[in-house]
């Protein structure tokens, strides 16, 4: 993890985050639900609110610069195009890739890791190899590994966690073994919040010679990442999770491997040439991005970089860790609260489960004050099972989060057991 402040420095004192500010960007958290009560959004791990800056850049570019890219000569398509690839430039800024052909735009995170399985690792795995995932990875870093591992009589190890909810790296030499071809591990936790020692991982496993891939889903909209810092071979995020749009997101892969990966999927654009006898390749990123691709959603990605990249990062952490501090003494001071995920690095999630309540009743319950927060078990099963619950209630916080709204949660989940007597 690298957190930089965006200020000059020897700039003045710090002025607090002004987050009232912020949240005026942001035209859905104005509104108001629940008897006239002002919407509490505290669900963005699931998925984060989009600025203005993010709408209007989509509504621009199809108000205005909308065409196929690549393949034609007149001046709209070249603007089109130009918009796509400074989305891929301005992406590769953000996460400090050393070139813009080592970021592929896919769907999201699950495409990415998809691809990375697929494309990447399967060719490498033999019956009794090993691909290696953590206790606390989201089902999209768990199936896809699993579904190769099935086809070619491989194994999934699992990096196991303590009761705080982070990862116990005491055996991973152990765990990297002479078979294992690959190391899949997510950055943050999204049922837990843990932020996990990536670069540590990425080091011990380099220097078996094991590629990989971190999961950085969580990671993007709470800490500067900084791919060459981590050293990871490949780096997988969202744009909906950062405040850009749905349906686009970012695989980073370091060149040399790209190049060295067959296609993931066939299609237009992905080709050099095409023949009955015979079909050649682009070169990455062009020849993972098979088919039309997400032009908008590109661009709004990009525009939502832009827009965190421009915020003062550190008064962000600070505002953050605020957030997070708050929320845990007031829910913990809720009789028969019990948190979920305790680790000494976290992000703004706090899980939790309520002695007597099953969590979607808890969901039901605050939702009637207005509080939106996310119930289940977070498409990360194996968590709940280590925990022995079947489910949590999860408020996960942004930037544009208050202190006002955390007293809200914890007001609302207090209400919760005389609700259900
Ligand atoms: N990994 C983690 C840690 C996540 O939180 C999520 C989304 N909840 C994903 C992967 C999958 O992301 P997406 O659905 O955007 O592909």
């Amino acid at each position: 993890m690298t957190t930089t402040a965006r200020a000059p420095l020897g700039a003045p004192a710090r002025a607090r985050f002004d987050v009232e500010r912020v949240r005026a960007d942001f035209p859905l958290l104005q509104q108001r639900v629940a008897d006239g009560r002002p919407l509490v959004y505290l669900d963005n791990a699931a998925t984060t609110q989009k600025p203005r800056q993010v709408i209007d850049a989509i509504s621009r570019f199809y108000s205005e610069d909308n065409a196929n890219i690549h393949r034609g000569v007149y001046d709209l398509c070249e603007r089109a195009t130009r918009l796509y690839e400074g989305s891929r430039i301005r992406t590769a800024r953000f996460v400090n890739a050393g070139d813009d052909r080592e970021i592929v735009f896919v769907r999201g995170t699950t495409e990415g890791v998809n691809l990375v399985a697929q494309s990447f690792c399967k060719p490498r795995l033999a019956a009794g190899d090993e691909v290696l995932v953590s206790a606390m990875e989201h089902h999209s870093n768990i199936v896809p590994w699993q579904l190769i591992c099935g086809e070619k009589g491989a194994r999934l190890r699992v990096i196991p966690m303590n009761e705080r909810g982070e990862l116990v790296l005491d055996g991973l030499d152990a765990l990297l073994g002479p078979r294992t071809r690959m190391v899949a591990v997510g950055h943050v936790s999204n049922a837990l919040g843990t932020i996990n020692p990536v670069k540590e991982i990425v080091a011990r496993a380099h220097a078996k010679g094991i590629p990989v891939l971190v999961d950085g889903a969580q990671a993007l909209p709470h800490l500067r990442v900084d791919v060459r810092d981590l050293g990871c071979d490949f780096y997988a995020a969202s744009g909906h999770k950062v405040f850009g749009p749905t349906g686009i997101g970012f695989l980073y892969g370091t060149l040399e491997h790209l190049e060295a990966m067959p296609p993931y999927q066939g299609g237009g654009d992905m080709i050099r040439s095409v023949s009955f006898a015979g079909t050649t390749y682009a070169p990455p990123p062009a020849r993972f991005e098979a088919g039309t691709p997400n032009i908008a959603g590109a661009v709004g990605m990009a525009a939502a970089l832009e827009y965190v990249a421009a915020l003062d990062w550190e008064a962000v952490v600070a505002h953050e860790a605020d957030l997070l501090a708050h929320a845990t003494q007031a829910l913990a001071a809720v009789p028969g609260l019990r948190i979920i995920g305790t680790a000494a690095e976290k992000v703004g999630v706090v899980s939790f489960v309520l002695e007597g309540a099953h969590a979607h009743d808890v969901g039901t319950i605050v939702d009637q004050d207005g509080v939106a927060v996310r119930t289940g078990h977070h498409c990360a099963q194996p968590v709940m099972e280590f925990f022995g619950i079947p489910a949590t209630a999860r408020a996960s916080f942004a930037f544009y989060n208050t202190h006002a709204e955390v007293d809200a949660l914890a007001s609302a989940v207090a209400r919760v057991r005389e609700v259900l007597g």
